[in-house]
């Protein structure tokens, strides 16, 4: 049998996606393996939303030289965001990163992955034409399980490559959503997590995504419900409402700004001002106050003067936020914002960066603290094995980490087997960005 290893680079809809592809791939034939030496094809799931992320998918292909002389035959295969066109490196068309790369053999579109049957040298058959979210997932954890509601975006903010690379959105019917997460919960799914870019403009209708949530919530043994990622201009309280009456969506709501400064956000084409998200998180507080407020932010945008910074950092006090993600504009080129006047520097942009990172961290932490003595359910991840301070093997300890309802990272010591458990946590040494704890009497 032939066997295939893959790197996920990127966010949870590549992992979504990559389940999906184990299916095709398994109907080819190919079994996955997590030994490179035995493995006749290299898949990437690639992340382009940064330069930085897609030189490194660069750097990855060309580390294979070596793997693919090993062995003739041996392929490399591309998707994800940094594809534009199914092709191979024989295509009348080619897709641009088969020029830049040429170990690489082939790249796809993840919602034309029926194409793998031709793009692949061993195979010559038509493409398989089937409805990419109608393949049965192949799940990599079937306690934690992520269900795309959609695909593609439409909102074109203007430093943002999604739209170009993952097309128009496209919401999945409910009945299709709804049955694939009974069948995860009836194979032992605890948490779901419902992806797309924009939740909120599920269908295109008002109130569709919050109907989605509230049925999906009723599950019967469903004990947790995520979904990611919000967007302010079309996040409403229907979505709250529903979070209020289910207590097993969780105690969280992810809501990216991208910044706090209105003239800003304009040039972002974001379609909401400060004031808007502001009185959303207002709202969102006053119905769920025991909730987390996340969100991300990007630092350095094209023109950002001094003041617009300030903006950003006032916004973040204001907005009493419990964590953000944020990183520094990275210009795209097919985006309109990377053709802005007034790029940033380097240095501004890392300075920046800091000064954002330094009330992040101060303020999250001075939350944490407040969680001490207070007992979190944690659904863990992983466990780590580390050895104690006396080097002796024997006195080796195993950490637990996972989340709670409230997204806060948490890890306690407790044995490998609570991996995919709910387990009560007593939080004793709150640090700065995460918690630490022992298992609940
Ligand atoms: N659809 C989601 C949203 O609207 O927030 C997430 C989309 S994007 C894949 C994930 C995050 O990447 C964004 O929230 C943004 O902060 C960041 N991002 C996107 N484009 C970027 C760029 N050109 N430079 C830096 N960060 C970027
Ligand atoms: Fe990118 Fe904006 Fe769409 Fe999010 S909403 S994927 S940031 S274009």
């Amino acid at each position: 049998m032939k066997k295939y290893f893959w790197k996920i680079f990127g966010c949870a809809m590549n992992y979504a996606d990559s389940e999906r592809v184990a299916n095709i791939l398994a109907e080819l034939g190919l079994g996955r393996t997590e030994n490179l030496n035995e493995a006749d094809l290299f898949l990437i799931f690639s992340c382009s939303v940064r330069q930085k992320a897609e030189d490194r998918i660069f750097g990855e292909i060309e580390k294979l030289a070596d793997w693919k002389k090993a062995k003739p035959g041996r392929e490399i295969g591309l998707t994800g965001c940094s594809v534009r066109r199914t092709s191979n490196q024989d295509s009348a068309k080619k897709d641009p990163f088969l020029r830049r790369a040429p170990n690489l053999d082939f790249v796809w579109q993840i919602e034309e992955s029926g194409h793998l049957t031709e793009l692949l040298a061993t195979r010559n058959q038509e493409p398989a034409t089937r409805n990419f979210f109608q393949i049965e997932p192949q799940r990599q954890n079937q306690r934690q399980v992520l269900v795309p509601i959609s695909t593609g975006c439409d909102n074109f903010c203007s430093y943002c490559v999604v739209p170009y690379a993952r097309g128009r959105e496209i919401s999945r019917e409910p009945i299709e959503i709804l049955a694939e997460c009974e069948e995860a919960v009836k194979n032992g799914a605890l948490e779901i997590t419902l992806l797309g870019q924009n939740v909120n403009s599920y269908q295109k209708k008002h109130g569709a995504f919050a109907k989605l949530l509230d049925q999906v919530a009723k599950i019967k043994k469903l004990k947790r419900l995520r979904f990611i990622s919000s967007h302010p201009k079309d996040f409403d309280e229907s979505v709250i409402d529903v979070m209020a009456r289910n207590p097993n969506i969780e105690r969280h709501l992810h809501l990216p700004a991208q910044h706090g400064d209105d003239e800003i956000l304009k040039k972002m084409n974001r379609k909401y001002s400060a004031k808007h998200y502001l009185e959303l998180i207002e709202k969102f507080r006053a119905k769920l106050p025991e909730a987390s407020a996340t969100t991300d932010f990007i630092v350095g945008f094209p023109g950002e003067t001094d003041e617009q910074f300030e903006n950003l950092l006032n916004f973040y006090r204001k907005a009493n936020f419990d964590f953000a993600f944020f990183a520094k504009y990275s210009p795209r080129p097919e985006t309109p914002a990377a053709t802005f006047e007034n790029q940033i520097p380097a240095a501004v942009k890392k300075e920046r960066f800091d000064r954002l990172n330094a009330l992040v961290v101060e303020t999250t932490a001075k939350k944490y603290k407040n969680l001490k003595n207070k007992t979190l359910e944690v659904l863990v991840e992983q466990a780590t094995r580390h050895s104690r301070a006396s080097g002796n093997p024997k006195k080796e300890k195993v950490v637990c980490e996972g989340r709670s309802s409230e997204f806060c990272p948490t890890k306690f010591e407790g044995p490998e087997k609570l991996i995919g458990e709910m387990v009560k946590v007593k939080i004793t040494k709150p640090r700065e960005v995460e918690l630490w704890g022992e298992i609940a009497k």
